[in-house]
């Protein structure tokens, strides 16, 4: 029995019967056929920066994927093609990339986690989605037992969202492959504040090693850097995603909330809006569980939460939204062996 509040950066979660470590895609697929076989229900684990789990454990095999490699082609005209293990940690990869010379992933920097599970949520900040640069993933298929790998569209990728997210239990990931920009500029600059960060207008560009250390600076600011030591980033990031509204729902909410007009016409709008404007104020706590002071969208563990305090911290949140505005915020963090119902 191993404690799987040690696996999350939320650091709570009780026990799981089984927790294999896999370093490389032989053992992934050796663990998921004998727990398959078994019968057993599986989760798979990356950085756990992405889970809340429930105190009661997890009554089945976790897999622990720690498999990491990096083969890499690069072409003047092309840019790079790189084809990175599941276990990659995110950031060392971005950083890498970086210095290499290849432009692209530099607004994706700080983003805790695994290469595998950036297409699980497509996973993006300051205006630009890791699915912008991502050819091909390639898995094991659980239900078909056979490795399948996906073209981009084939991965459906929108927002936070993927066919790998939509069939949870069906896809591991075992490679990300990525195509790169070989350059020393960012494309146009869409965010913002990141553009004022920069000192350039919305639309302008920047050095990529510049805008790197930019969106470093600004995710700490929010305490979305992991940090040891400052309980604001003990969360798992933004607990709730940004409602997507029908238009007519959209013109019901008062006229300063943001709106973001989407390509198929819906709207997106600020979940951390509504909820500043349902009551939900940085540093509200529950228990043992607290809203940053630095960003309200992250629920944080202030030292001894447990996760049905921070699961009633989500609760509350929802209900002040729903109550106010009759919008039902949405976890786009994953929920292990409890739910918000
Ligand atoms: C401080 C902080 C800031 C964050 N900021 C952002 C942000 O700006 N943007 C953003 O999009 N996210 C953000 N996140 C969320 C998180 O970093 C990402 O979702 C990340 O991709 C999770 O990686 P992980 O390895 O920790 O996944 P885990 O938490 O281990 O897993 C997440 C989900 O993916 C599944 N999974 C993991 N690996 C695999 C695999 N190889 N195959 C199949 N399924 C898999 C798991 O079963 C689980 O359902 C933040 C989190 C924190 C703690």
């Amino acid at each position: 029995m191993g404690d799987l509040s040690q696996y999350t950066s939320l650091r709570v979660g009780g026990p799981a019967r089984q927790i294999v470590n896999a370093s490389n895609e032989t053992e992934i697929i050796e663990a998921l056929k004998v727990a398959d076989a078994a019968g057993l229900p599986v989760l798979i684990l990356g950085s756990g920066t992405n889970v809340l789990v429930g105190d009661q454990g997890f009554d089945g095999v976790v897999i622990h994927i720690s498999s990491s490699h990096v083969e890499s082609e690069v072409d003047a005209c092309s840019g790079a093609t790189l084809s990175i293990g599941a276990g990659e940690t995110w950031d060392e990869f971005v950083a890498t990339t970086i210095s290499r010379g290849f432009a692209g992933l530099e607004t994706l920097s700080g983003i805790p986690g695994t290469v595998g599970a950036a297409p699980i949520q497509n996973i993006g900040a300051y205006g630009h989605e890791v699915s912008e640069f991502i050819t091909r993933v390639r898995t094991y298929d659980r239900k078909q037992k056979a490795i399948r790998t996906f073209t981009n569209s084939e991965c459906n990728f929108s927002y936070r969202n993927s066919i790998f997210k939509v069939e949870r239990d069906r896809y591991v990931v075992l490679e990300v492959s990525f195509q790169l920009r070989v350059g020393e500029m960012t494309t146009p600059i869409i965010y913002a504040e990141l553009a004022r960060a920069l000192g350039v207008e919305v639309g302008g560009k920047a050095p990529v090693v510049q805008t790197r250390d930019a969106v470093l600076k600004l995710r700490e600011g929010k305490g979305m850097l992991l940090n040891e030591t400052d309980h604001d980033s003990w969360s798992a990031g933004s607990f709730f995603t940004n409602p997507i509204l029908t238009a007519a729902q959209a013109d019901e909410l008062p006229i300063e909330a943001p709106r973001w007009i989407q390509e198929d016409g819906r709207v997106k709008t600020s979940a951390a809006w509504l909820m500043e404007h349902a009551g939900v104020h940085k540093g509200d706590a529950h228990l043992g569980a607290r809203i940053s002071s630095k960003h309200v969208l992250a629920l944080t563990n202030a030292g001894n939460a447990t996760a049905a305090d921070i699961a009633a911290l989500a609760r509350d949140a929802q209900e002040k939204v729903l109550k106010k505005f009759g919008i039902t915020l949405v976890p786009e963090v994953n929920l292990v062996g409890l739910t918000l119902n």
